[in-house]
């Protein structure tokens, strides 16, 4: 394999459109692919492809403040100084009975001005742990997928950190695409997602909110000038509404990769852990095979990055 795989990001402008379903399925579709799971923040891939972790890692995304009691005189400096209301001092009979100064670390955002202004250099201010990240072997071939810590934040460089070992393990097999299930919505984690991908797939819905949204991701995609195709999904409740998403998408460039039809039996597949395609082929997983055929022509179209 020349250079790095092709990453085909499935993204949406918000959650509960169907896209990890979708993503599943085209697993189930690609060969040779690594799948990377970069919902960090609702992770669910795996609740479908039951991964078996092979390798395990911490994930660090910045520092947080810890004040050693047995260095702090308890002049109070860093309570004064932190801007996010992380340092506070123990109520009288609790803890050490003394009124120790200490760090909440849910609310600490790492900025570490306590720290540099601490006339005891009494805090430490070490890298964090925030959360876990894996590899692991599906079904349908290797993943690499994470965990943030609760309340954690940062996640943006926890997706920059699961596509990185995604490269790795498609180098390592030879395979040439990563298969992504993207963040919803355009904050950090999706811009982390998307950015310097060979395509874009936006799943969306046919509802006003759906239009609207297909907007907002497809001028995230636009800005980063990473092509962009089109699926409604579950087209079928509203087509007025699917064709009017459709013609927007084709005013703004986007091709139209297809149109998956509504099928309870996409809710009975995920109940039995499996993906659509596997579960039954009926009109709905021939939707989704069509519009992975298109989705792999336009990939196929596209040299190496
Ligand atoms: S600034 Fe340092 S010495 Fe003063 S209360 Fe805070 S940790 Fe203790
Ligand atoms: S590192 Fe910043 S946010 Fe955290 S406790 Fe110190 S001053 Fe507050």
């Amino acid at each position: 394999m020349a250079g790095r795989a092709k990453e085909l990001v499935v993204i949406s402008g918000k959650g509960g459109t169907g896209k990890t379903s979708i993503v599943a399925s085209f697993a189930a579709l690609a060969e040779n692919v690594v799948l990377a799971d970069c919902d960090v923040d609702a992770a669910d891939l795996h609740l479908v492809l039951d991964p078996k972790t092979v390798r395990r890692e911490s994930f660090s995304g910045g520092k947080r403040a810890r004040i050693d009691p047995g260095r702090c005189t308890r002049c109070g400096r860093c309570e004064e100084l932190c801007r996010f209301d992380a340092i506070g001092r123990d109520a009288p009979g609790v803890g050490s009975g003394e009124g120790a100064f200490r760090v909440d670390p849910v609310a600490c955002e790492g900025c570490g001005v306590c720290a540099w202004f601490c006339p005891e250099d009494a805090i430490e201010f070490a890298p964090a742990v925030n959360g876990e990240w894996y590899v692991a072997d599906t079904r349908h071939g290797p993943m690499v997928h994470a965990r943030l810590g609760v309340a954690e934040e940062n996640s943006g460089k926890l997706v920059s950190t699961v596509r990185t070992a995604a490269q790795a393990v498609a180098e390592q097999r030879g395979f040439d695409l990563v298969l992504i299930d993207g963040s919803p919505g355009i904050g950090c984690p999706v811009i982390a997602s998307i950015t310097g991908a060979t395509l874009v797939l936006i799943v969306t819905e046919p509802t006003l909110s759906g239009l609207h949204d297909l907007g907002r991701v497809a001028d995230v995609a636009s800005h980063f000038g990473i092509p962009g195709r089109v699926c409604v999904n579950k087209w079928d409740l509203n087509p007025d509404v699917a064709a009017e998403i459709e013609r927007q998408a084709e005013l703004r460039g986007l091709a139209v990769a297809g149109r998956v039809r509504y099928d309870r039996a996409v809710t009975d597949a995920q109940v039995r852990r499996q993906a659509v395609v596997e579960y039954r082929d009926n009109g709905c997983a021939a939707d989704i095979r069509a519009a992975w055929a298109s989705i792999r022509h336009a990939l196929d179209e596209r040299s190496p990055s």
